[in-house]
């Protein structure tokens, strides 16, 4: 099913090209930033695919998981809101503490937070028995699944064939899964994981995929964390900044600033072929950028 809120006719790829450190990056850039006004990027998509079990089921109850400064819930809370669907949030942490913009917003949507000691929360499957036993339609924390992965394919309705590499930036994997699945035989679906020292990714992300699907050519870089989930460094900040001046592309910090680094690092080690036409997925995020200092970014 279309999920209304997601406005498709802004999503578009359009090409930069710029150069840090005396090295030239050409590629094109998919702006899943554009899809929402508030709630950008890939979240919507990897909820696609449960919203058609959802109506399928009649069920008119969803819960979810997630931290404080989830994405995932956000996008959750605006999807059910717009299909007048109730939502509940499973969120980890302590209700008495500050709420962050992205609680705010879910709530702003008419999701109902539930909040639960990282004790309570570490036992999901319970969690998810004890609503499901309610009624509930419950969806993985992060949207992470097959399911989720299988809505990422719909992507690929703006990715031509002509791209040789695709690359994303990777947080559980999911969307990348799901652009393996998509992926012709000639293209190469590259993830930079965000998160540090994150071993099990790799089969996380393959638990996603089918017998045919894992002899497909994909790589995880785990290398461009900038020190982990959320951690940045002034070269990363003056990164950011120099691509805004030369392409007017903004990038967020958590995820798609480091995508687009790495991917500038591999191209000035020589890791794509010489022919490859790049494929970068801005998977959106840019509200997180809310959290720096206030003229830390130009943008
Ligand atoms: C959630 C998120 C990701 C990571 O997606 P996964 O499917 O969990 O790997 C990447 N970029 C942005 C902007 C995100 O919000």
């Amino acid at each position: 099913m279309d999920l209304p809120i997601m406005e498709k006719e802004k999503v578009h790829v359009e090409n930069i090209s710029f150069t840090y450190e005396n090295h030239l990056l050409e590629a094109g850039v998919l702006r899943l930033d554009k899809i929402h006004e508030e709630i950008s990027g890939n979240k919507f998509f990897k909820l696609l695919r449960h919203f058609d079990l959802i109506q399928a089921g009649c069920v008119r109850k969803i819960a979810s998981f997630g931290g404080a400064y989830s994405n995932h819930i956000a996008a959750l809370a605006a999807a059910c809101n717009a299909l007048g669907l109730e939502s509940v949030g499973i969120i980890r942490g302590d209700a008495s503490a500050p709420m962050s913009h992205t609680l705010k917003q879910a709530k702003r949507y008419g999701m109902v937070l539930e909040f639960v000691s990282r004790q309570e929360y570490q036992n999901k499957a319970q969690l998810t028995s004890a609503f499901e036993l309610k009624g509930y339609y419950v969806i993985p924390e992060g949207g992470f699944g097959l399911l989720g992965a299988s809505g990422v394919q719909m992507m690929y309705d703006w990715i031509d064939d002509s791209y040789t590499d695709l690359v994303c930036a990777v947080g559980t994997g999911t969307t990348m899964a799901g652009l393996v699945k998509g992926a012709k035989p000639h293209q190469r679906v590259w993830g930079v994981s965000v998160l540090k020292g994150y071993e099990s990714l790799t089969t996380e992300m393959e638990s996603m995929l089918t017998l045919d699907e894992l002899g497909r050519t994909y790589t995880i870089a785990h290398d461009y964390h900038f020190g982990g989930y959320a951690k940045y460094s002034k070269t990363m900040l003056d990164f950011m900044n120099q691509v805004y001046t030369q392409c007017q592309l903004p990038t967020d910090f958590v995820y798609t600033a480091k995508m687009l680094f790495a991917t500038w690092d591999m191209h000035r080690k020589g890791l794509f072929d010489e022919q490859a036409k790049i494929l970068l997925v801005h998977t959106g995020g840019l509200q997180g950028n809310k959290s720096l200092a206030e003229h830390a970014l130009l943008f």
